[in-house]
């Protein structure tokens, strides 16, 4: 029997309202701004192993890093372009010349020249005038293209900047030769229907070749926008393995993809059942453990306790799981405690071939939750203070930065 999964299974009023684009172009930004994440970073060695797992799963864009940032980042970022991976790779830069010849020099075939648009940038931050923004944005976008590469645009907070600048600054690059253009959420304050209108008046006003979205998750909807940006026709939006990211991350790469493949049907042509595998390296390679409840790929997204739900699962799974674990590669998992119910004791019983009378299956249930109630919270807290000594302070402690500073000859003035 096959039953509903789609959207539009239960609602099929809503699927001409979606425009999606012909071919997915996902454009992976772990290695550059999920690396930008407060405390992490990936030796030249794991951003290829990652790499390598992202081109292997299906991703068509990796933006690799900004190679002018370090030696170390130059070499990263040519290690993974000289890999021979499926994707295309991209290196990013500042809107300076020398940013742009690192990207040159770095053996991508793909630039994001990238520049703030907003006010608030501007006045605060780049100290530059809407043009000055404009003709370093066109000479940069211009020594991209002669050197043959393929070039992004992208601005820092696009969608609080007026819209006519970004209007004028747009047309500009593209007509100088700008292959595609990105518009950013920097800090997260779209809403999809914001965003929807947003996306609308900028398809109309500029017009782009090929759209694409960089969405922060500041409000926890960057995966929600980034779909709505799809909806609209983006065909290259920005994702994150586990939404990694500045802050509170970018739009997580499984969570886009499993949207638009389990709720639209919609073919991305992303090897989903590596996703797991991916976001595991993801987890050990950035150091950012995952929330058990991140979704698909956390520990409790396929786990299930309370008694109702179990019962209701081990009938059919789709009474409480929209999609199956296997499509990420992933297993689902019964777990015993104080909320279990009858049907998981049986179900566990009989996966070692024992038939138990009701009778005895309460009893053992009453024993299993009384156990669960009386179990010691202490392993856990002791993780959690752990865990938040790791966090509260990632980096470099203040101890080792007054010795690197004294090592230079700087002596604190107050204690
Ligand atoms: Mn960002």
């Amino acid at each position: 029997m096959e039953e509903a999964r789609l959207v539009e299974d239960y609602h099929p009023e809503t699927a001409g309202q979606r425009h999606l684009p012909e071919r997915l172009v996902l454009w992976d930004e772990t290695l550059r701004d999920g690396e930008q994440s407060p405390g992490v970073r990936f030796s030249p060695e794991e951003k290829l192993r990652i790499a390598e797992l992202l081109s292997e799963v299906g991703v068509s864009v990796i933006n690799a890093g900004i190679p002018v940032v370090s030696a170390e980042e130059a070499r990263a970022v040519r290690r993974v372009a000289e890999a021979g991976l499926s994707a295309k790779i991209l290196a990013a830069a500042r809107t300076v010349p020398r940013d742009v010849e690192a990207v040159i020099d770095s053996g991508a075939t793909h630039i994001a020249v990238f520049v703030a648009a907003s006010q608030v940038h501007l006045r605060f931050k780049l100290k530059m005038t809407p043009e000055e923004v404009l003709q370093a944005s066109l000479a940069s976008v211009r020594r991209a293209k002669d050197a043959g590469l393929h070039v992004a645009f992208v601005t820092e907070d696009t969608v609080r900047a007026p819209f006519e600048f970004v209007e004028r600054l747009y047309r500009a690059v593209q007509d100088a030769g700008a292959d595609r253009l990105v518009v950013a959420d920097t800090v997260g304050v779209m809403t999809p229907l914001t965003f929807r209108w947003y996306l609308g008046e900028f398809v109309r006003r500029v017009r782009p070749r090929d759209l694409s979205v960089h969405c922060h998750n500041d409000f926890g909807m960057a995966t929600a926008n980034t779909l709505t940006a799809v909806e609209m026709g983006a065909s290259a939006p920005h994702v994150c393995v586990n939404g990694l990211g500045e802050r509170a991350g970018n739009a997580a790469l499984e969570e886009v993809v499993l949207a638009l493949e389990t709720l639209y049907g919609y073919r991305t042509g992303i090897r989903t059942d590596r996703l797991y595998e991916l976001s595991r390296l993801v987890e050990e390679c950035s150091g950012v453990p995952l929330a058990p409840n991140k979704a698909l790929v956390g520990y409790n997204a396929f786990s299930h306790e309370a008694g109702i739900h179990t019962h209701g699962v081990l009938a059919h799974t789709l009474t409480y799981e929209p999609l199956q674990p296997e499509s990420v590669g992933r297993q689902r998992a019964m777990i015993l405690g104080k909320h279990t119910g009858r049907a998981a004791v049986v179900e566990k019983l009989r996966e070692r071939g024992v038939v138990a009378p009701d009778a005895t299956v309460v009893d053992l249930l009453a024993r299993l939750k009384e156990g669960a109630e009386s179990r010691s919270k202490e392993e856990t807290q002791r993780f959690l203070e752990a865990y938040r000594a790791r966090f509260e302070r990632p980096g470099l402690s203040d101890e080792e930065f007054w010795m690197l500073a004294d090592a230079v000859g700087i002596r604190a003035v107050k204690a």
